[in-house]
């Protein structure tokens, strides 16, 4: 897909057209490819959208990206539409968590890429799920094991999300035999009550870039899991504004906070 470069009409848009497309962003393309008609999104901004954020150029957010190295790796399982939906946060995820990997989860195959991803022995995968669905004893966990070292060094967490709603991640969950073999990490219900009050100012749900900020948070990434809940909030931000056709308030707390969370690198 090559990246889109529109007028800018903002300070920041010029960037759209430097950043290289992410693991959420390539999966877009490739479904908007397989569909037989345009994908109309509901409900969010109407006109012209940014390829490189989903957003009205003037809008646009691409500036401000904040890529992270990180211990841990997020692995996304998108449900079919997913991926297209203007308001789906696992795109968050993607533009600040450098290893982000995404694919498209189906109830018949398995990705080939997938399958290598979780059978290379750099990473321990976990399944990010409520504890209550888990069956086998001893599967659902609270916290990270010990690293395991092999030859490569010290296994690294790879949070595997199920994006979707959320009748579509149980239906996921169970369909899903390769993911068998993991560990359910399930977490804290302190933890995401706390997330619930805060974020309660939202018409949202808890959602997938808020779970990977918390599973950052438990593997230690603790700048980029800041990061990614304040980019998450400048987000919110400026697609609410452009839905409502007002200017994005380019000096908002959350901005002045991701300003000071670069700065600190
Ligand atoms: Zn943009």
């Amino acid at each position: 897909m090559a990246p889109v470069s529109s007028q800018p009409s903002s300070p920041t848009a010029s960037a759209a057209g430097t950043l290289a497309p992410h693991a959420v962003s390539r999966l877009r393309a490739e479904r908007l490819q397989r569909s037989t008609r345009p994908f109309l999104a509901r409900g969010g901004p109407k006109g012209e959208r940014c390829e490189g954020c989903r957003l009205r150029p003037s809008h646009c957010l691409c500036a401000l990206r904040p890529i992270q190295a990180t211990t841990a790796g997020i692995c996304l399982l998108m449900h079919d539409i997913e991926a297209l939906k203007p308001s789906n946060t696992g795109w968050l995820i993607a533009d600040v968590v450098a290893e982000t990997f995404a694919f498209a989860w189906t109830r018949t195959a398995v990705d080939a890429g997938l399958e290598t991803l979780l059978a290379d022995p750099q990473w321990q995968p976990y399944v990010v799920f409520p504890q209550e669905f888990v069956r086998e004893p001893g599967r659902a966990v609270q916290q990270l094991a010990q690293p395991q070292v092999h030859a490569m060094g010290a296994r690294r967490p790879l949070f595997i999300l199920l994006d979707a709603t959320w009748p579509e991640a149980r239906k996921m969950f169970r369909k899903s035999p390769y993911l068998d073999r993991f560990p359910v990490l399930s977490l804290h219900p302190e933890q995401l009550s706390r997330y619930q009050l805060r974020r309660s100012k939202r018409d949202d749900h808890f959602c997938t870039a808020e779970v990977a900020a918390l599973c950052l948070d438990l593997a230690g990434d603790l700048r980029a899991a800041q990061t990614l809940e304040t980019y998450l909030d400048i987000y919110t931000h400026h697609y609410l504004q452009a839905k409502h056709q007002l200017p994005p308030d380019w000096s908002s707390a959350a901005h002045q906070q991701l300003q000071s969370l670069q700065n600190a690198v």
